[in-house]
């Protein structure tokens, strides 16, 4: 178990345009040890997805899971999921103000995220995935999704006054949220 040290706004890295993981290179060692280091770094540090750049590896690919986690009740459940290279398009207008946080930025903050797309990524066997994804799960997959393009969920915080610290959101916004947001979720499912 390899759980390296996550980087923080700031970084060169977090602002790079991953480059794609060529297909005949899945089954290294090194692009296997790199998808262990992250699922391991995601656990330990109780995170619904990170993606290669917040570990320092400028390579797409991130890794998304969502258990029953006492510190968001409100996510569904994300099996532990790899995507290499992963895709993503939008298909509708509809949109959702998503609370975010990440765990290279040390503030959470309202973020419009698209509620309806379709992912395309290789998992670690190197097999090719189309799948439809909605509401919260298709949040965290465009926030992982950004990281690889250098993007931050900061970048797109359009009230820059809905920014807290995690520890004024527990006490001042939270319930709020997870009230809105439940509602949202029984409504779409997911
Ligand atoms: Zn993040």
């Amino acid at each position: 178990m390899t759980v390296r040290p996550i980087l923080s706004i700031g970084h060169p890295t977090l602002r790079e345009d991953a480059a794609d993981i060529p297909v005949d290179e899945i089954g290294s060692d090194k692009v296997q040890q790199l998808i262990d280091d992250l699922i391991d770094t995601m656990r330990d540090a109780n995170g619904a997805g990170i993606a290669a750049n917040q570990i320092g590896v400028a390579r797409r690919v991130a890794v998304m899971e969502v258990g029953d986690n006492p510190r968001y009740p409100y996510k569904p459940r994300i099996p532990l999921t790899v995507a290499i290279n992963p895709r993503i398009e939008v298909l509708d207008d509809e949109t959702v103000e998503i609370n975010e946080g990440c765990l290279s930025v040390p503030l959470r903050g309202n973020v419009l995220r698209a509620v309806n797309i379709n992912v395309v990524y290789l998992d670690r066997e190197g097999v090719e995935h189309v799948e439809a994804k909605r509401g919260l799960t298709a949040g965290t997959w465009q926030h992982e999704c950004d990281h690889l393009d250098g993007v931050l969920f900061v970048d797109k915080v359009l009230d820059p006054t809905t920014l807290t610290t995690w520890a004024e959101f527990e006490a001042h916004h939270r319930d709020a949220f997870i009230e809105r947001i439940a509602e949202f979720v029984q409504r779409v499912g997911s």
